[in-house]
């Protein structure tokens, strides 16, 4: 995909049009998560965005943490975050930055506008806030505090930041135009008062600021050139325009902004993926079924298959929904391409053949066509395993409908021999518990001799020397295609059955020294990685070998 020559697009337009005209020397954007959650494949696109313009003109990506609102973060967001970023392949330049680090600078600031004659300390509170604040289509009214002295409001501010005010009787605003058609130009906050424990500066701010009021003075500080968000913050733009002229900031950093990634049969919302995990829906951010970074990277999805999707996907100033199966098709080609073939049974038969004299051992490659996968061992004797679903007694099946093995008829092992089912073996119920067959000799890697059609090729594994493991398939999380477009709550669209759990499958015996991360090839199964939470042999599955989700 990437080596696809791609229209520039419209932040590269701009960037371009700066660097020419000389207003930017270095390029230089960041990632700016708040640390209250897991990433999620929207912040992939965020991350490769920013992360990828910065490669592209030779510039840097800050990794900054807008650590503003204490309430809701957390050490353990900010810690999963940075694996994340670094798991996908991206390097910071520098330190990692936190908003927390800027917080005297900021309150500094604020003094400065207090001084200028351009933010006051207003003692409305939220309700009255609300009301003076007008509507869309209703000009605001102007606060009865907002010409108090400013000796006063930076008194009043100093107060607010040692603790000795209320929380919620007290904000700090900007002194803007109540009459302004954008709301967010009518006398925004700038400080509110939370008595909380910041995770990084502990007790000593009782005052945090809003995002508006840190996130362009940050960029600023870190002479962001390009500071690049999702679209719902554009209207937001005139706000952070106006911090920048009327503070005396070190740079001046511009915002610009693209449209969200958002992809069907999933959410992509912190808010509410944290109340999947609260409330049990999932086992955790990481649980495979979740568009977490952590949740498609315990599923196996390989770091370079978020790339090239992200990749592949336009930055435009408009929202728009992905199809699942476009991010599904290069999950599947990266793993056809990276993962190391293998066979694993799932739903175990045993066959005992009959004229087999000695155990074997054949040699078969790691990858049909990459050589540096190296080569399997696969242990051959008198009984193996093959899958449940490959074996029919139904003798009329036709051969082009069950390319597998029929009561009496052969079929080839894949690697190994051809084979023949000559006899059952049941238990006292009837079911089926065994096959008695028989081999062809001189069959391994040789073409079948005459009068002997296998119906197709299976996969089998040594009864002997195989690894016992556990299965776990998964569907769609959620089996609507918008779930959180509705009136009713997303919780109602999930699916039941998005993971099923198979015990006792029998793998190749190499597959005992899996390691979580390892990409393979079931061979015709699906593609699959070992579980990284589990003690025992467990295998996460992917994806299926071809796309037959029907919607
Ligand atoms: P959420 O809505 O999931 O809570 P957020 O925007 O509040 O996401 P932040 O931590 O503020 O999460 O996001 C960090 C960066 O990632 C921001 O620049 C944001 O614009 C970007 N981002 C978040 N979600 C998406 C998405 N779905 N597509 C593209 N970029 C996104
Ligand atoms: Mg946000």
């Amino acid at each position: 995909m990437s080596d696809i020559e791609k229209p520039i697009n419209f932040i590269q337009e701009v960037i371009n049009t700066d660097l020419e005209a000389g207003t930017v020397k270095k390029v230089i954007t960041r990632f700016p998560p708040e640390p209250n959650g897991y990433l999620h494949i929207g912040h992939a696109k965020s991350i490769c965005v920013n992360f990828g313009i910065a490669e592209q003109y030779g510039g840097g990506c800050n990794l900054r943490f807008d650590d503003t609102n204490p309430e809701k973060e957390d050490e353990e967001y900010v810690n999963a975050i940075i694996e994340d970023v670094r798991w996908l392949g991206f390097q910071w330049q520098g330190n990692i930055c936190y908003a927390s680090n800027y917080f005297e600078q900021l309150y500094a600031w604020a003094q400065y506008l207090i001084n200028a004659g351009s933010a006051y300390i207003c003692e409305l509170n939220a309700n009255e806030m609300r009301e003076y604040r007008g509507t869309l289509t209703e000009a605001g009214k102007n606060s009865p505090y907002r010409d108090r002295p400013a000796t006063e409001s930076l008194a009043l501010l100093e107060q607010m930041k040692v603790g000795e005010i209320d929380e919620g009787t007290m904000t700090l605003r900007a002194k803007i135009d109540m009459a302004s058609p954008n709301i967010n130009m009518r006398d925004p906050v700038m400080y509110r008062i939370k008595k909380i424990s910041h995770q990084r500066t502990a007790d000593k701010w009782n005052i945090y600021p809003s995002y508006d009021f840190a996130h362009g003075q940050e960029d600023a500080i870190e002479a962001v050139s390009h500071s690049i968000c999702t679209l719902e913050f554009a209207a937001n733009r005139p706000l952070y325009e106006w911090f920048v002229a009327n503070l005396p900031l070190p740079s001046r950093p511009r915002q610009y902004e693209f449209g969200r990634l958002n992809l069907n049969y999933t959410i992509t919302s912190k808010r509410k993926l944290k109340q999947l995990v609260d409330e049990g829906h999932v086992a955790g951010w990481d649980d495979p079924r979740m568009p977490t970074i952590s949740g498609l990277r315990r599923r196996g999805v390989s770091a370079q298959s978020i790339r090239d999707f992200c990749d592949s996907l336009a930055v435009a100033k408009t929202d728009g929904v992905v199809d699942m199966a476009q991010f599904e098709h290069f999950i599947r080609d990266d793993l056809n391409n990276n993962g190391r073939r293998a066979m694993c049974v799932l739903n175990p038969l045993l066959v005992t053949l009959s004229n087999c004299e000695q155990d074997e051992e054949f040699t078969v490659p790691g990858h049909p066509s990459r050589d540096d996968l190296g080569e399997r061992k696969l242990p051959f004797g008198a009984q193996i395993y093959i899958d449940r679903n490959d074996f029919s007694e139904d003798t009329s099946l036709a051969r082009k409908k069950f390319k597998r093995l029929v009561m009496g008829d052969y079929v080839r092992l894949r690697g190994a021999y051809i084979i023949r089912a000559d006899d059952l073996v049941r238990d006292a119920s009837g079911e089926i518990i065994e096959i008695i067959g028989s081999l062809v000799p001189d069959t391994v890697g040789q073409d079948a001799p005459e009068g002997i059609r296998p119906r197709g090729v299976i996969h089998w594994v040594s009864a002997s020397q195989s690894a016992d493991c556990k299965v776990k398939l998964y569907d769609r999380l959620f089996n609507k295609a918008a779930p959180d477009t509705g009136e009713e709550s997303f919780l109602e669209h999930i699916n039941p059955d998005s993971l099923n759990i198979i015990e006792g499958c029998k793998a190749e015996i190499g597959l005992a020294d899996a390691v979580a991360g390892d990409h393979y090839q079931f061979e015709r199964e699906g593609y699959f990685t070992r579980d990284s939470d589990s003690d025992t042999l467990v295998f996460n599955c992917t994806i299926g070998l071809r796309d037959n989700w029907k919607s």
